[in-house]
């Protein structure tokens, strides 16, 4: 492997306010040196030298609820629909897609088909096809009538959730999915707007018995939990049951925010409020104006949502970016609009998004592994991103993937300029 030697940077660490000039060395798949200020690295231990020009060199970026398996379509019910061959195809590209715009890890969060994330999670580890570095979720689990659950009385319809009814159907379902690979388990204690009514987002379908098995059964065999959790009691149960991934927690009530904030390092709320804010304002296109977000409490749930993730943020509470990209007007490689959501809707300073983007997105991305990631600090993966401006200034420029520059994942490069002679 090369040794590659950045200089003529900028560097965004991951955890610090101000881009600082510096130099960073990368030997093998790690970032073993990093230089500030005058100070420099020597050039002999460099294979090749990377001068930067002045750009922002910031670590990759990490999703921590990433649909990589759907496939932009308009509803969950066109994603169902696609046969697991050709839904497998837009896994492939979806993941080479994330690489492309910066992403060079995330967790899955609910696989469209139950196999479809960990065969590309494995098939990326093997270096057969680009993509991020993947932690691997089942299928949604909910209850008959939950969110995810399609299915009727009068005609087989298949559901994108996979359904269960009373905890021992929960426990043999979940073991099963540990059998073939999962590295999460989501389940959905919550409805939803997407729902169109039926079961409203302050809405739990799912018993105290049934969290209780699936949340135990994925601990007893070392797998990590997230959760569809909008309604507060669902968020309750998340923080008794040890779910490490609170999906939305848009209800959760002061009290339970303070309760949360006292355990803020166990858990990590990812709202995905780009399923509330730009499908209130901008899914017109494809049929939802803003009178019907406002009736189906879409826009409800944005309001409400803003109001306590801004709460939450000044309570000391991991919020992070990204989420439920993968439909028509939140389309994949699009994900980095949610750190201007962060900023506009909750308050967050620049610096502040793109740490929860980067360095706590790491944290939660290797949760107890040990694995170092997110960061620009020696003994981190070489996860790293050269960015043409700075970010801090301008976040829009990360949706733009041609002023991405460079991507390197793991010590090597996957896109660097390519000169023309
Ligand atoms: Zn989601």
């Amino acid at each position: 492997m090369t040794a590659y030697l950045f200089t003529n940077v900028k560097i965004f660490e991951g955890t610090k306010p101000k881009l600082e000039a510096g130099e960073v060395l990368v030997e093998g798949n790690r970032i073993t040196a990093v230089a500030r200020g005058r100070q420099t690295i020597g050039r002999e231990r460099a294979g090749e030298v990377i001068d930067g020009g002045g750009a922002t060199l910031m670590p990759g970026l990490i999703n921590p609820h990433c649909h990589f398996t759907y496939s932009n379509a308009v509803s969950l019910a066109d994603i169902t629909a696609l046969p697991v061959e050709e839904n497998l195809l837009v896994a492939i590209r979806n993941a080479r897609t994330y690489l492309d715009y910066g992403f060079t890890a995330v967790i899955g969060m609910a696989s469209a088909k139950p196999r479809l994330e960990l065969v590309v999670r494995n098939a990326v580890n093997k270096g057969e096809f680009p993509g991020p570095r993947i932690r691997a979720c089942t299928p949604e689990y909910t209850v008959s009538g939950g969110v995810g659950d399609d299915s009727r009385l009068d005609r087989f319809v298949p559901s994108i959730g996979l359904v269960c009814n009373g905890a021992e159907e929960f426990r043999r379902s979940v073991r099963q999915l540990i059998r073939e690979g999962v590295d999460l388990v989501k389940f959905n204690n919550a409805g939803d707007s997407f729902t169109f009514g039926r079961v409203g987002g302050e809405c739990n379908p799912m018993t105290d018995d049934e969290v209780r098995a699936i949340c135990e059964t994925t601990l007893n065999l070392g797998k990590r939990l997230a959760a569809h959790a909008h309604a507060d009691s669902g968020v309750r149960q998340c923080i008794k049951y040890g779910v490490e991934f609170i999906n939305h927690a848009t209800f959760s009530s002061a009290a339970t925010i303070e309760l949360l904030a006292k355990h803020a390092a166990r858990h990590y709320v990812i709202p995905a409020i780009a399923a509330r804010y730009n499908t209130t304002y901008e899914a017109q296109a494809w049929g939802i104006t803003e009178e019907i977000a406002t009736q189906i409490g879409n826009k409800r749930e944005l309001e409400v949502g803003s109001a306590n993730m801004a709460k939450m943020h000044r309570a000391g509470i991991k919020v992070l970016p990204f989420g439920d990209y993968g439909f028509a007007w939140i389309p994949i490689g699009q994900d980095c609009r949610d750190l201007e959501h962060l900023v506009n809707l909750f308050g967050f300073e620049p610096w502040e998004a793109l740490r929860a983007a980067t360095a706590y997105g790491g944290e939660a991305w290797a949760g107890n592994s040990g694995e170092l990631l997110g960061r620009i600090k020696p003994g981190y993966w070489a996860d790293l991103l050269l960015v043409d401006g700075d970010p801090l200034r301008d976040l829009s420029l990360l949706r733009d993937r041609e002023r991405i520059t460079h991507v390197m994942k793991d010590g090597e490069f996957y896109r660097r300029p390519t000169l023309v002679v």
